[in-house]
């Protein structure tokens, strides 16, 4: 995100925090985390920084405008068993997931970003989420699977995305299963 871009969408964001050296820097894309710890050669992960008065609570997201295909929102339920206990059903979101929620933030970050198309990893649910939104801000969706996931997760993803590799019902089903399945 430049900061014309921070700019433009209204977010209070104010900066990005490393959360290992602590140093701040400017709003900004920095896909290998800190550049003050890469150059060190760690990986660190930035947080973002508001200022001090409040704010909004859209504001609080560094791009407040997402495409909306009718994500969040989801309702809460009462669990009868455990007193003042709320369950969120996030299969109310559009794919079915509380993936869409990020897949919005992500792919409107790519396309204030420039890029012309996203790629995930998916076994499933993110992969299907990320393509709608990217489907939804007009950008392409490459989603990387496993040839051994079942047509039930397989076929709707593949309905909206390309798949690599591409799943096929016949291929031997085994034979690029990993060592552990996926988390
Ligand atoms: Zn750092």
């Amino acid at each position: 995100m430049t900061d014309a871009v921070r700019q433009s969408t209204g977010t209070a964001v104010t900066a990005l925090e490393c959360i290992r050296c602590g140093a701040q820097h400017p709003v900004g894309d920095y896909s290998l985390g800190c550049p003050s710890c890469a150059a060190a050669g760690h990986g660190s992960n930035l947080f973002c920084r508001y200022p001090a008065e409040a704010v909004r609570q859209d504001q609080l997201l560094p791009y407040p405008v997402v495409p909306d295909l009718g994500q969040g929102r989801t309702p809460l339920f009462p669990l009868p068993w455990l007193d003042g206990v709320l369950v969120k059903n996030e299969a109310a979101n559009p794919t079915g997931s509380h993936k869409d929620r990020f897949a919005a933030m992500a792919v409107t970050h790519a396309k204030a970003s420039g890029y012309e198309r996203v790629v995930v990893g998916s076994s499933g649910n993110a992969g299907l989420a990320t393509a709608a939104f990217a489907a939804a801000v007009g950008l392409r969706a490459v989603v990387a699977g496993f040839t051994w996931l079942p047509e039930s997760l397989a076929a709707p993803r593949s309905a909206v995305a390309p798949c690599w590799p591409p799943t096929t019902s016949s291929g031997d089903a085994t034979s690029s299963r990993p060592a552990t399945g996926p988390s």
